[in-house]
């Protein structure tokens, strides 16, 4: 182990205003005021909206004086229709910012909330293409406020929003520089009562983000520093966190790990994602859990052009096996440890679903950053090579 600090805590500027550390909820009215907002909508989901640390959140609010609202009515792949009703509740209660408290969905869902309140044309016509994000009014992009409970998404620090349209069953990005938060509260604490099978997923959901981040072929060598310490701090901590959920170091590295998976994949993403999304969509599985399963399948069929990228990266995670066949051994390995199943079939993807996937992975946006050139027959290759357990 390398980690030695005084404490895991700190106030960062990188990519935005993060306070991370134990027990700093305590700042959220704080961070609500820095952020310029009085009247906070909290946007949460349903699994957390009866636990004490949203009470403990709105009675935090109201004692640093601020009225606060709440909308916990949300997806786990968030749909078009739950941004629209955020919106009425935001509107109706004359909000001016949101606070986006939880995993993946309520973070996206409320992301969308607050970019859509001053806008004028369906959210759709914002989608993350050429340049559609100019469309929007960037003075009516609310302020955002983001408290993570998961340790995966990172979207805590991400300029985008992945909402499903309803329309045709697609997973589409909202994307707008202004969408980031412009404070995050990163408190460890409020993730130690996650299950293990969810620190698992949503974990490596973490490393999927720095792994196709590293492995994408864009210049970017900010973003392949950070994917290669983030992917490090995954290989010691993601155990002890799935093992230990009450360990609350591992818990910090787990969420500092997941914050820079969201920074570097500004590079690209890849293959994994692009699998994982139609699945996600089609058959509603687990976003973080689907990357898992996939991940050492889409590594070996992108060999040819990431062979010496992580054979370096088995290097500085000092590996035992340094090339990247120990590089694949280990995420093999990882995988069985935390209990992430071997094929998408065990996680309900069977072939039939393969001629409407395998098109909608080739649209997807993450296939520009991937390594190698895809098709919509290497796609389908890989569907059936990771439900039917084929790694090659
Ligand atoms: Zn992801």
């Amino acid at each position: 182990m390398i980690d030695k600090y005084a404490s895991l805590t700190g106030n960062w500027n990188y990519p935005t205003k993060v306070r991370f550390g134990a027990g700093r909820i305590k700042e959220l009215a704080d961070a609500c005021r820095a952020a310029g907002i009085r009247r906070p909508l909290l946007v949460t989901d349903p699994g957390l909206k009866p636990l004490p640390m949203i009470m403990d959140a709105i009675g935090t609010l109201e004692h640093g004086g601020l009225a606060c609202a709440l909308f916990a009515d949300v997806h786990p792949n968030p749909i078009g229709a739950d941004v629209e009703a955020g919106l009425k509740i935001y509107r109706a209660g004359h909000h001016d910012g949101v606070i986006v408290f939880g995993g993946g969905s309520a973070m996206d869902a409320g992301k969308a909330i607050a970019f859509m309140s001053g806008q004028t044309r369906p959210m759709w016509d914002y989608e993350d293409r050429e340049d559609w994000w100019t469309r929007a009014d960037a003075a009516g992009i609310a302020p955002i406020v983001a408290v993570p409970t998961t340790a995966g998404t990172g979207s805590e620090v991400g300029r985008a929003a992945v909402i499903v349209d309803e329309r045709d069953h697609t997973k589409k990005i909202i994307f707008h520089p202004k969408m980031q938060p412009v404070e995050v509260i990163a408190d460890p604490e409020l993730t130690v009562g996650l299950p293990a099978h969810i620190t698992a997923a949503t974990g490596m959901d973490a490393l999927s983000h720095n792994l196709e981040a590293y492995c994408s072929p864009f210049f970017h060598p900010l973003g392949n520093g950070v994917a290669l310490e983030g992917m490090r701090l995954v290989r010691e901590w993601l155990p002890v966190a799935v093992k230990t959920g009450s360990n609350v170091d591992a818990r910090a590295y787990m969420l500092a790990a997941s914050s820079m998976g969201a920074t570097a994949f500004q590079k690209g993403l890849g293959a994994m994602h692009s699998l994982s999304h139609p699945c996600s969509s089609l058959r509603g599985t687990h976003h973080g859990l689907t990357n898992a399963v996939v991940m050492p399948y889409v590594l070996v069929h992108n060999k040819s052009a990431i062979e010496e990228k992580l054979a370096a990266s088995a290097r500085y995670m000092n590996l035992k096996d340094q090339s990247f066949n120990g590089f694949v051994d280990w995420i093999l390995q990882l995988r069985q440890d935390i209990g992430i199943p071997n094929t998408l079939k065990e996680i309900g993807v069977d072939l039939d679903m393969i001629p409407e996937a395998a098109p909608m992975a080739m649209e997807d946006p993450s296939t520009g950053g991937n390594p190698l050139p895809m098709t919509v027959a290497a796609y389908e290759t890989l569907y059936r090579n990771a439900i039917e357990g084929r790694l090659v």
